[in-house]
């Protein structure tokens, strides 16, 4: 060895020394990640989607009875594939269809509302649920027309397609935390199926982390013209839905805003499409939702269950809730020959993978409190979590989109960061198993807990 070399290797030593022990590369290369990824198929997303368009419409107020036609043969046909996917990992998936006969708006008459879920148990932490869902339901222009063919390709044939291939990919593997594979029904009419998953968790005293709503997630080209099949939207709300004010008042003064456990949740899905899912960015939007639009995943937020909905970059509102039909010239209709399977199955993957590291991971550090007033040193602790092997603490400058550093704290439940002002800094933590899978990082206090707000009402 060269005695420069050997100067260099000593220098390096005691840098080493120093460091804590635990702060090696970040982060950790999963190749079951990398494998979850790679067994998703467009074709099976395809044959999914052919086959719900050919019920003819799963309108929310369609024909229950008939074998061919209608929500009722749609549904029971979900049920059918999770079961046969069932079958194939020996017998791995529960399934459940939740119902409820509903009145109310946009529902003139009693009708029935029913989701169909798949339950994959987790082995050692069943309460935590992982939830990956879309809407079975669809329509045309009049939203009460329950009788027209209404395809429903991309709204949301494509978020049902990732919802099953989700199951069939993941249900290959055991997981920690519990998967729910759900197919909500009567979005269209109001969101009564996403209020229906969310009294059901409720009852099951399921603890959700995250819910990933998947609607219009399909297509590539817009009705301006514009192809992107390298962008998924996600949306995630910025502060709860359902804080008190006084909890609000809190967060406005010392900041929070956009750091709710949804925020963070799609700050997570953006690390791993950069690592795991090639040619595929997430364009992160700061709100709830589309403009003035809605989806299931609103219904899950009013309930305090982390949420966040994926779209598609540029949507097609030529295909979107819209008669089938040609005018000028002009195709208008949600139909499979403009749903692009390549893109779908990179959506896919990136929910696959999502649901994937969520439930490997342990739980996020509960309790997170911070504290360091008229101090240069900021302290941060948190309550251990089950499965957590080590806890990584984060900051970010407080104008920054994306957490940007961090430091290992061990096994230690808190961490003082000397010279770093709480003032300056947003801060986080994280909860790490023992093989290296890392939960999302959670903002301290209620502004940023994922566990499920304790006053949250159903409405
Ligand atoms: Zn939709």
């Amino acid at each position: 060895m060269h005695i420069a070399m050997a100067a260099g290797v000593a220098i390096l030593s005691l840098l080493l020394a120093v460091a804590p022990a635990a702060d090696g590369p970040w982060p950790t290369d999963h190749p079951l990640l990398h494998d979850i990824a790679a067994v998703v198929i467009p074709g099976e997303l395809r044959s999914t989607i052919l086959r719900l368009v050919d019920f003819g419409t799963r309108h929310t107020l369609s024909d229950t009875q008939s074998g061919t036609r209608g929500i009722g043969a749609a549904r029971r046909w979900v049920k059918a594939r999770f079961e046969e996917i069932g079958r194939d990992c020996g017998g791995c998936l529960d399934v459940r269809t939740p119902v409820q006969t509903v009145t109310g708006e946009l529902i003139p008459r009693p009708a029935e509302i029913m989701d169909v879920l798949a339950i994959q148990r987790g082995t050692s932490d069943p309460d935590r649920v992982i939830v990956i869902s879309g809407h079975l339901d669809s329509r045309v222009s009049d939203v009460m027309n329950a009788t027209s063919d209404a395809p429903g390709a991309d709204d949301d044939g494509s978020g049902m397609a990732a919802v099953i291939e989700a199951a069939r990919v993941l249900s290959r593997h055991k997981f920690p935390a519990t998967l729910v594979y759900a197919a909500l029904s009567g979005e269209e009419q109001n969101l009564y199926g996403g209020r229906l998953l969310a009294q059901y968790a409720r009852d099951q005293h399921w603890q959700i982390e995250a819910d990933l709503n998947n609607d219009i997630i399909g297509g590539t080209t817009g009705d301006n013209g514009v192809t992107d099949a390298s962008h998924v939207r996600v949306f995630s709300e910025g502060t709860r839905f359902n804080e008190t004010p006084e909890e609000a008042a809190q967060r406005r003064y010392n900041g929070g805003e956009v750091d709710s456990p949804s925020r963070n949740l799609a700050r997570y899905i953006s690390g791993l499409a950069d690592h795991y899912v090639g040619g595929l960015t997430v364009r992160m939007i700061y709100r709830t939702d589309r403009y003035n639009r809605g989806g299931d995943q609103v219904a899950m937020l009013a309930a305090g269950y982390p949420s966040v909905r994926f779209t598609e970059a540029v949507e097609n509102y030529k295909h979107e809730h819209q008669d089938v039909r040609t005018a000028d010239g002009v195709e208008y209709g949600d139909l499979p020959k403009f749903v692009d399977f390549q893109y779908l199955a990179q959506v896919t993957r990136l929910n696959a993978v999502t649901m994937a590291a969520l439930a490997m991971a342990p739980a996020p550090p509960a309790m997170v409190e911070i504290e360091g007033a008229v101090s240069h040193d900021t302290t941060i602790s948190w309550t251990r979590v089950p499965g957590a092997a080590s806890y990584r603490v984060w900051w970010r400058d407080t104008t920054a989109p994306l957490w940007t550093n961090s430091r290992s704290a061990g096994s230690a439940n808190t961490l003082t960061l000397n010279n770093l002002t709480v003032d300056d800094w947003f801060f986080g933590v994280s909860s790490i198993s023992s093989d290296g899978y890392e939960s999302p990082v959670e903002f301290p206090g209620v502004a940023g807990a994922f566990r499920e707000n304790p006053l949250a009402t159903l409405r």
